[in-house]
């Protein structure tokens, strides 16, 4: 007995003084990997300058890389050597958001090596060779005095020759559409070194002399890609890749995208149960509403084509052109307060979101989008840019705002605003981490935006009226079969015909766009399936956690605990908040 009771006693001091030992190493362990971290990121700028810019850390802007086998060589270097430094450190010692942050820079390894062995998309893809891009980012920003940016875009602009004579050495049998969205995509950036460059050099003070210098030298670059675009329209390419992936490649890519904890099979059945469901829910409604909207009207037989005629009428309620901006400012107090009155999550009020008319530069993307601060630019406001219709024809606008229609316009706004988008990134930057502002999980952002759509509407947002949850159905049903057509189009040889009929007879798009997403579809991959997977993986663990908890299950506990991870891959944050419990 007395035995015993020293033995319990023993191993209790020894579990505490072991807990204090591990406490110890785990501040070692993670100064150490804050310290490899820093060491990382500067590594990876030295190795991908024009990454780097558009980070904005701008060390390297006059820099631009030969997109070469030696180049790749080296990228493949750096991952081993990265990839041994994660071995020494013990993960389980590190703190969470260092535990997010070491998946981070592993999936990024791994997926870097996957990518150059395996992808190898640099000999398909023609597209991927374009400085256009990062060059008239050099013109548009203001990080730095507009001389200091023209003195980089002219040492910049050294390797143009090289670096599309390097890209022609690497494209082999090329897919015609990527090989078609390169041709469009070069000639369509010209203006960067020509009309853009001009107006830039007519603000600048640099000297007649610097000016002459930085034009004639634009001029050979823009002989360069006029060349690549020629060269691009010659080539016999006489056994041209498929567009489509294929299975095996796309469930790799959708491994390495989206880190799931469900393989690409297992999201592309959910995501046709979830139509189906979908479907079933809006036609109860439609049979709900149909007299009420159509009077005598005899509804279709086809299900389809009867939710679809309602819809149409119900989308005829619309705020006008003039003050569609003021009604989206209205409408976040509101969202504000309802969240406040149901308990949902927490809205820090020091950090105010401004909606401002989108800026020039951004100007033809149309609807709302969020610009968040880069990693480097720590004050920098985070703005709601809404879209202007100036130029727009008056049909395009009428159709647009039937679109955007009074019920659709609100969900836009939790997606993109609050509790969405905004919220999200509010609480990403409680706990900064470089690596998940560089490497964040566009699942988990995505996913998260799209849970709180039917997360408001479950909480009576909307007063459960019964036309907001159809168009939210609508709304739904998009990313559900965005989700259907990319693995059908890459991994089930899915024909445009079938496709054309998902998009606009299952998921009531308007003709125009879905042949813009045909067009998407068949120029990326994996990318239209991260917001259903994301959500599907939020909102099943949330109902787990409701079943495994019961009474004690506190909703508004779980979006708080859930987005103090930042932008993590779902299972992660899953795997820690359920280790935590
Ligand atoms: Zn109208
Ligand atoms: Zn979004």
């Amino acid at each position: 007995m007395k035995n015993l009771i020293t033995l319990c006693a023993l191993i209790v001091f020894a579990a505490c003084s072991s807990e204090k030992k591990s406490e110890a190493t785990s501040q070692n362990q993670d100064a150490a990997f804050d310290a490899y971290k820093e060491r990382f990121i500067l590594h990876l700028w030295e190795l991908y300058p024009g990454w780097a810019s558009s980070q904005g850390f701008h060390n390297y802007d006059s820099v631009l890389t030969i997109p070469d086998e030696a180049q790749r060589t080296k990228e493949l270097a750096f991952c081993k050597a990265n990839s041994d430094s994660l071995k020494t450190f013990d993960l389980n010692a590190l703190s969470d958001n260092n535990k997010t942050d070491y998946h981070l820079i592993e999936g990024q390894l791994t997926s870097t090596e996957w990518y150059t062995t395996q992808f190898k998309s640099y000999e398909w893809n023609p597209s991927e060779y374009n400085v256009c891009g990062s060059f008239a980012e050099m013109l548009a920003n203001n990080y730095d005095s507009l001389d200091t940016r023209l003195q980089n875009f002219y040492l910049r602009m050294k390797n143009v020759k090289a670096y599309y004579e390097t890209a022609k050495q690497q494209i082999k049998n090329p897919t015609i559409e990527h090989t078609q969205l390169a041709i469009d995509q070069n000639l369509g950036g010209i203006s960067t070194f020509d009309t853009d460059l001009k107006v830039a050099l007519n603000k600048s003070h640099l000297d007649a002399k610097q000016k002459e210098q930085i034009l004639a030298r634009a001029k050979e670059v823009i002989t360069a890609i006029n060349d690549y675009a020629n060269f691009l329209k010659d080539l016999k390419n006489t056994t041209p890749r498929s567009f489509r992936l294929g299975k095996e490649l796309y469930a790799r890519k959708f491994e390495h995208d989206i880190q799931s904890s469900y393989t690409a099979d297992e999201i592309y059945k959910k995501a046709v149960e979830h139509k189906a469901d979908l479907h079933a829910k809006m036609f109860d409604i439609t049979k709900e509403l149909w007299a009420g909207y159509m009077k005598d009207k005899k509804m279709p037989e086809d299900k389809l084509v009867a939710i679809k005629q309602l819809i149409d009428v119900i989308s005829v309620k619309h705020v006008q052109a003039d003050s569609f901006q003021t009604e989206i400012e209205h409408q976040i107090p509101r969202l504000v307060n309802f969240i406040k009155q149901k308990d949902l999550i927490y809205i820090d009020p020091s950090k105010p979101l401004v909606v401002r008319k989108e800026p020039a530069y951004m100007a033809g993307v149309a609807g709302a989008s969020i610009s968040s601060p880069g990693p480097y630019d720590k004050n920098g406001n985070t703005y709601y840019n809404v879209g202007s219709f100036a130029g727009w024809e008056k049909d395009r606008i009428e159709s647009y705002l039937r679109e955007y229609n009074y019920y659709i316009l609100q969900i836009l706004n939790i997606h993109e605003a609050i509790p969405g988008h905004y919220t999200q990134l509010v609480y990403s930057n409680q706990s900064p981490s470089i690596i998940k502002s560089i490497f964040g999980n566009g699942a988990m952002v995505e996913g998260w935006a799209v849970y709180t759509e039917r997360m408001m509407l479950e909480n009576g947002y909307g007063n459960n009226e019964k036309e907001m949850w159809l168009m939210y159905y609508k709304w739904n049903l998009r990313s559900t079969c965005n989700t259907i057509l990319d693995y059908g189009v890459h991994a089930n040889n899915l024909s445009k015909e079938d496709a054309m009929h998902l998009l606009v007879d299952e998921a009531f798009q308007q003709k125009a766009e879905a042949e813009g997403k045909w067009k998407r579809v068949s120029v990326t991959q994996v990318q239209l399936c991260s917001y259903f997977t994301g959500f599907t993986e939020i909102y099943d663990f949330r109902e787990e956690l409701k079943k495994a908890q019961g009474d004690k299950f506190n909703l508004k506990q779980f979006h708080e605990k859930f987005l103090s991870y930042g932008s993590a891959p779902v299972k992660y944050i899953k795997e820690l908040m359920t280790n935590s419990k």
